[in-house]
């Protein structure tokens, strides 16, 4: 069993297990509290992931899919590195990349093009684009799962 306690105060209930804490309250769908917020002071979980890359949130999604009780602990954005400054990104500007490079040869494979120049603009606004729609996409994919998502950062504070 894993336990989530909020805010910050280090010292956890008892109870057999790992036990996890996160510095900032964990933002709990469904009810509300007087400003608008949900907090939960202390949950449990089978099983709690700190940080929603592309191995946290890979290891959530397949503990939920055991039947596991999941909550996911990520300190900025769900799809970590990968999906928002590594590879989606810059997969989306090599082939913005590649486009300009066919286009500019285009007669070499038997196709009349004009080729006139690269629009950063357009391009950066395709790749943010993509990373967004992904980044809804694996959102929607974490909560259709029931894994409940924690913004905060995690700590282990027992084993
Ligand atoms: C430019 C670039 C291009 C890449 N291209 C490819 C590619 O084409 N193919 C490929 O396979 N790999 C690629 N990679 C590598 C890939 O991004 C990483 O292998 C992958 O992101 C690792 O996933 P991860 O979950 O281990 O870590 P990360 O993706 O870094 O995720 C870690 C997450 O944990 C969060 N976190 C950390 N500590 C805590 C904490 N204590 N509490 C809460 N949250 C926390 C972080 O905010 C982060 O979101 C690329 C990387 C870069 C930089």
């Amino acid at each position: 069993m894993c336990v989530i306690t909020m805010p910050s105060n280090d010292a956890v209930g008892s109870g057999s297990g790992v036990v996890a804490t996160a510095t900032a309250p964990p933002r709990r769908r469904g009810t509300a509290d007087a400003r608008g917020s949900c907090w939960v002071s202390e949950q449990n979980f089978d099983l709690v992931v700190l940080g929603g890359g592309s191995g946290g949130y890979a290891a959530a999604l397949r503990a939920s899919e055991l039947g596991l009780s999941v909550a996911l602990v990520e300190k900025d954005k769900v799809g970590g590195t990968c999906l928002h400054r590594g590879c989606i990104p810059t997969k989306a500007l090599l082939h913005s990349a590649e486009v300009a490079d066919v286009s500019r040869e285009s007669a070499k494979y038997g196709v009349n093009t004009d080729f006139h120049g690269i629009d950063i603009a357009a391009v950066t606004s395709y790749r943010e684009g993509i990373v967004a729609s992904k980044y809804k996409g694996l959102q929607g994919l974490v909560k259709a799962r029931g894994i409940t998502t924690v913004e905060g950062e995690g700590k282990l504070t027992s084993p």
